[in-house]
């Protein structure tokens, strides 16, 4: 039988940062918020278990979803229930919400966390193509202070983070000034209780009316077609200042498909993935220009 390791539960994120003083990567201490990834690995049978932990689910500082000015603020332990929940994130944020509804099923999302899906840095972690594609910035803190890591540059390699051993995900602070559009779309087996095959985020602003839409600043970010959640940049450059035509449409998905990489694994092919991407991104700008 595997001994379960000593956990810690501070009382306040002071106390955390206590704690945390000490974990280095040889020994490091392990978070656990809702513990949907942790407990897996816990038993040891796929790949080192965790040692020491730290529990964060009691840190209210780690809680809630606030409107600060011209950003949407999640505490990094809100769980995928409260972000669905959430009329803030409803009305601002649907892409999330979306993202959100498509984790596991009720019990996954009643436990596990926004800050616990960025940490755990899979490639196809379902909400990390929406923090790319709507420029969030995640913000992380430890017994050195608080510093800000913007999305693009929070996954450094196969499921690699930019935190520091001893530091925490705090909070991730979303803009959402300006009328920026997102979408999101995931493609897995079912419906529910399925890792993604492919997923996709899609964000852009639109200037000139209905009948002469116009997009700038487009994003797109895509989950499981790579080490890590990517942008796809080459491709945000053919809808950069274009309309969202046939036209236009047909061009992002043939540029999408030689733009990335997918590879072959147990849950689909490279070519389903790169064939799907660029028709999962082709159906949402027609959704998008009403064709
Ligand atoms: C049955 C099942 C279905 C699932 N379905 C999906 C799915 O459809 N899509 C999807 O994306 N994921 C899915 N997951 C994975 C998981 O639910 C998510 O990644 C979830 O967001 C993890 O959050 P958590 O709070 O449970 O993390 P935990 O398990 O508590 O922690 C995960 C990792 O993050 C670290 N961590 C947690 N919080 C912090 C923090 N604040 N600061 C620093 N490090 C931290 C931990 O140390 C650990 O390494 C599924 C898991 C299960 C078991």
């Amino acid at each position: 039988m595997p001994v379960e390791p000593p956990i810690e539960t501070p009382a306040s994120l002071a106390d955390a940062f206590a704690v945390l003083a000490g974990s280095t990567v040889e020994a490091p201490v392990t978070p656990i918020a809702g513990g949907t990834d942790i407990m897996v690995r816990i038993t040891g049978e796929i790949g080192e278990p965790p040692g020491r932990m730290i529990d964060l689910s009691r840190l209210a500082e780690l809680r809630g979803i606030t409107v600060d000015g011209a950003a949407i603020v999640i505490g990094a332990a809100t769980t995928y229930t409260e972000i669905r929940r959430s009329d803030a994130c409803r009305e601002h944020l649907p892409a999330l919400v979306e993202a959100a509804a498509t984790i596991g099923a009720a019990q996954i999302q009643n436990r596990g966390t926004l800050g616990g899906n960025i940490a755990n840095a899979s490639p196809a972690g379902d909400t990390l193509p929406v923090l790319l594609a709507l420029d969030a910035v995640i913000v992380v803190g430890g017994p050195r202070g608080e510093r800000t890591i913007p999305a693009a540059d929070f996954w450094v390699a196969y499921r690699r983070t930019a935190l520091a051993p001893d530091e925490l995900i705090l909070r991730v602070r979303i803009p959402v000034a300006g009328g920026r559009e997102a979408r999101f779309r995931k493609i897995g087996t079912r419906r529910a209780q399925a890792i993604s095959k492919v997923v996709l985020a899609l964000a852009w602003r639109e200037s000139g009316g209905a009948r002469a839409a116009t997009w700038s600043d487009v994003r797109l970010a895509l989950g499981s077609v790579a080490d890590r959640p990517i942008r796809a940049s080459a491709t945000e450059a053919v809808l950069e200042g274009a309309m969202p035509t046939p036209e236009t449409a047909d061009a992002a998905a043939e540029s999408l498909a030689a733009e990335i990489h997918p590879i072959d694994d147990v849950r689909s092919t490279a070519d389903y993935r790169r064939v799907v991407a660029a028709r999962a991104l082709h159906r949402m700008i027609r959704d998008a220009g009403g064709w």
